[in-house]
């Protein structure tokens, strides 16, 4: 085999993916990946990511990454979906128009379907109409009041605030997050949802995001604090809540951590596998990411299927499937004391068993 060629099926990130899709429009502009990780449950689903990467490379680490947890993500939040990703890499000037949208629907829709996408960072609603104009291959469009579908950040937020709720009980023996004080990264459309619900219920929040204004106002709003966005990690708090970043649990960040709780929404959190273990190493309980930021998906998963069937949605099915979230990462928890392999370890063993591939 060529050398470049088993190059790239020993990289790291590689993980047995089905197909690697490289697509290029050189006239329309287009120069993405698409990645399909696994369709063993059903046709990959995950969004398409925007971003200008220094280096092709980190765009194609992307995309196998992101695929994979994709497939985890959807096997375990037990929709019948497949995992994978793509990404448009955008040029320095992150200029996105209509021909690349239209070249980057054309490639969806060749996919005949093995590949459904929706909206991740740097791609609005907006531009997954302008994708839908050339496949049909999609999802997180507009729906009417009361559907499933749209935004998913809201239907992320409930997911992360049951998770929470989860954690606290089964961590501090607390029914309630009354007085529970909560640091949280990031406050925007999923840290800022959370926050709300959080406020609600009584908790304790000290918040934080580099967009300082929009952190203060929200602060002012729910009568919670605020601190600057490199404190955040090394507040003393019961919970500690990440809604911005990933790769922020690597072993310097978990040293910061002051507390007894890790849940929050932001993907791919672990910097390292090894990770996981630091922070049970240090009595920190963690929520697997992908298990308690699958609300968002869960909605758009129900909304793709719906319109196949050209039936409305009903956001009650969608909410009574985010409310299984809180008993998924409890069994993981229990699992994870019973056999001593730190949370991630345990919930990524769930969905490669899940997958077809334990
Ligand atoms: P968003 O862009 O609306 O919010 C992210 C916020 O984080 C912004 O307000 C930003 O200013 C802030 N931020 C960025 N860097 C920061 C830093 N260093 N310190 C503090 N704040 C910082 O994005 P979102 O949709 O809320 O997503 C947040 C995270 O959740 C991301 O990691 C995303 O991949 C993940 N996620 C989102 C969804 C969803 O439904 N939107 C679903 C699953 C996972």
């Amino acid at each position: 085999m060529h050398k470049a060629m088993t190059a790239f099926w020993t990289e790291p990130d590689f993980d047995d993916h089905e197909v690697v899709h490289f697509v290029r429009d050189a006239k329309r502009g287009l120069t993405a990946i698409i990645a399909l990780h696994s369709t063993h449950l059903g046709p990959a689903a995950g969004g398409t990511r925007f971003w200008h990467y220094a280096q092709p490379g980190a765009a194609m680490r992307d995309a196998l990454r992101l695929s994979r947890g994709m497939s985890y993500k959807n096997a375990m939040a037990g929709l019948p979906m497949g995992g994978g990703k793509a990404v448009i890499l955008a040029d320095e000037d992150r200029r996105k128009t209509p021909e690349m949208l239209a070249a980057f629907g054309d490639a969806v829709e060749g996919l005949g379907g093995k590949y459904v996408t929706a909206e991740d960072v740097g791609i609005s609603v907006e531009d997954m109409v302008a994708v839908n104009q050339r496949t049909e291959y999609v999802s997180g469009l507009p729906v009417d009041e009361g559907e499933a579908g749209g935004n998913p950040g809201p239907f992320t937020a409930l997911g992360i605030y049951l998770g929470i709720k989860a954690a606290v009980q089964h961590k501090l023996g607390k029914d309630s997050v009354e007085g529970v004080h909560v640091a949280m990264q990031g406050v925007g459309s999923v840290g800022g949802g959370v926050a709300r619900l959080l406020a609600k219920d009584g908790a304790r929040l000290t918040l934080t995001d580099i967009d300082v204004q929009g952190a203060e106002a929200l602060a002012q709003e729910l009568g919670a604090d605020t601190v600057a966005p490199d404190a955040i990690m090394s507040v003393g708090c019961d919970v500690f809540s990440p809604n911005a970043l990933g790769a922020i649990l690597d072993e310097e960040g978990i040293a910061r951590l002051d507390c007894a709780i890790v849940a929050g929404g932001a993907n791919n959190q672990l910097a390292r596998p090894e990770n996981g273990a630091t922070l049970a190493g240090r009595g920190i309980l963690y929520a697997p990411d992908y298990v308690i930021n699958a609300g968002g998906i869960i909605s758009v998963t129900m909304e793709y299927l719906c319109r196949r069937e050209s039936a409305p949605c009903d956001i009650n099915e969608v909410r009574k499937r985010i409310a299984l979230i809180p008993e998924r990462l409890t069994k993981i928890w229990q699992d994870s004391e019973a056999s001593g392999s730190s949370p991630d370890r345990v919930a990524d063993a769930m969905a490669q068993e899940l997958i077809g591939r334990g």
